[in-house]
């Protein structure tokens, strides 16, 4: 099967680009290199440098390539900008998807794959989360999502799309070879950013609130290895044969750890010891949020290869390790 991977040479893009060749399928890139890496996709597999929202090179790859299914990577994601430019987001992540499924539903082209987010839920006390959990997202990032899976179940309902959205929790590590991993420009992930701390390129790693009615008083996050995210979304195309199918997952490890914990395994890990500063919270920063994923469990028979999160960050070390500047040590 042909499979046109949206946002291909990001970071989660990246490592599913990597699983669908490794799993006989054929991958096809599509990314504007806005924040994705052109390193991070193998020579062998064909690659375009396009805007998603350009219907008419769409349109033109989906019949060139043969293409049978669309997996869609390609968003903004710093929450922060999300507030202060919202149009950004609404025109990227939303206004630009609604572009690539017109060229999809145009060109007959009736599978997606949607990286969705937990973002979409907002604050919640229920946990661990479901995914009938009420979705009532607290920043712009988050509702574009929610957007984009609402106009998915209504494309499903009036046009035959069949769909899964993945509600992602918070991806992290690299593969496991080292050759490819996280690299964000800016970087506002906890783990990258307490390596740099750890091996003195930042100063230190600002502890972004320390009084949340958690056990140890810090934000509790589910990390979940990027190969195990990615591995739901091959998992899930049996599935997308049933015409009109509407599937939803919340993908995450199911434990959290607080931002303490994390510098604890970071120092555990590396054996360094990382300054710590402790700050006042970030805006718009839930206190808790770890997933169920007993659905994708028992539906796609998905389960995580990387239950802890030592395990995690030392996947994510070996890379940074050997990229301490990212692709650009290529
Ligand atoms: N965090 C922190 N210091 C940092 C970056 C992040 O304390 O420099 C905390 C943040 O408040 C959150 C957790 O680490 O509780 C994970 O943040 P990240 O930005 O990695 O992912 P998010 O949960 O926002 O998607």
């Amino acid at each position: 099967m042909n499979v046109l991977v949206v946002g291909g040479a990001g970071y989660i893009g990246s490592h599913c680009v990597r699983q669908l060749q490794q799993a006989g399928y054929h991958p096809v890139v599509l990314d504007n290199l806005v924040f994705g890496h052109r390193e991070a996709v193998s020579d062998d597999i064909p690659f375009y440098d396009c805007d998603l929202g350009d219907y008419d090179s769409v349109a033109q790859i989906l019949k060139r390539e043969k293409i049978e299914l669309v997996m869609h990577f390609a968003a903004f994601a710093y929450v922060g900008e999300s507030v202060t430019d919202p149009r950004k987001y609404y025109e990227n992540n939303f206004v630009a998807t609604l572009r690539l499924l017109e060229a999809m539903l145009d060109n007959g082209v009736k599978k997606f794959v949607f990286s969705s987010s937990c973002a979409t839920y907002g604050e919640t006390d229920t946990l661990p989360m479901l995914e009938s959990l009420t979705q009532a997202p607290i920043n712009p990032y988050g509702q574009t999502k929610l957007d984009v899976e609402n106009c998915l179940k209504a494309f499903s309902k009036a046009y035959g799309l069949s769909f899964a959205a993945f509600r992602y929790f918070n991806a992290a590590g690299a593969a496991e070879d080292g050759s490819i991993g996280e690299d964000h420009n800016p970087e506002t992930h906890l783990i990258p950013l307490v390596f740099d701390a750890a091996t003195g390129r930042r100063e230190n790693i600002k502890i972004f609130g320390t009084d949340y009615s958690t056990p140890d008083g810090t934000c509790l996050r589910d990390y979940v290895h990027v190969d195990d995210l990615s591995r739901a979304h091959i998992a899930v195309f049996e599935q997308l044969e049933t015409p009109g199918i509407e599937l939803f997952y919340n993908l995450g490890t199911g434990t959290p750890s607080s931002v303490r914990e994390i510098i604890d395994a970071v120092e555990a890990v590396t054996g360094l010891k990382v300054p710590i500063v402790e700050a006042s919270r970030r805006a718009g920063d839930p206190p808790a949020l770890y997933a169920d994923s007993s659905k994708a469990q028992r539906e796609l028979g998905w389960e995580v290869k990387y239950s802890s999160v030592q395990d995690i960050i030392a996947s994510a070390w070996a890379w940074h390790q050997s990229h301490p500047n990212g692709f650009d040590d290529n």
